[in-house]
């Protein structure tokens, strides 16, 4: 396993804004910050939810759509840069009212209801993603 090692910046505790999307307002939120490398949780509850899941064998993302109101049971990712666009990865797992779970890759179309984001700075880091060939993802360069 390779990896960087990396040091402790800034510290955001942020509260999600009602009917944002989920996705954009962590990739917002950490442009304007100039946020390069970090880590982030999230917690909270959407309208909606967006997510994905990637076909190993056909090295593409099927997406799955859930109308209806949600908590966000946990929601944790990190935030590199892609061809010096900042490149937001989250996994969601989100429960319903029998306490039914989904889960998945966070893509655009997660609507905010309510919500927690804290995201941890890293410093002293290049976190970069490239194209990886064998699983057709964009994953960290090291
Ligand atoms: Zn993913």
């Amino acid at each position: 396993m390779n990896f960087l090692k990396a040091e402790k910046g800034r510290i955001f505790a942020c509260r999600l804004d009602y009917e944002a999307d989920l996705f954009d307002s962590i990739k917002k939120f950490s442009d304007e910050h100039k946020i390069a490398a970090g880590i982030f949780i999230t917690i909270g509850a959407v309208r909606k939810a967006k997510i994905s899941y990637y076909l190993q064998n056909e090295k593409k993302y099927a997406d799955l759509s859930i109308d209806k109101h949600l908590e966000i049971a946990s929601c944790l990712g990190s935030i590199s840069k892609s061809k010096s666009e900042t490149a937001i990865h989250a996994h969601i797992t989100l429960s319903d009212d029998d306490g039914k779970t989904y889960g998945g890759h966070l893509v655009q179309g997660t609507i905010v209801f309510a919500g927690e984001l804290f995201i941890v700075e890293l410093q002293n880091i290049e976190l970069e993603r490239s194209y990886d060939d064998a699983t057709g993802l964009n994953l960290l360069k090291m």
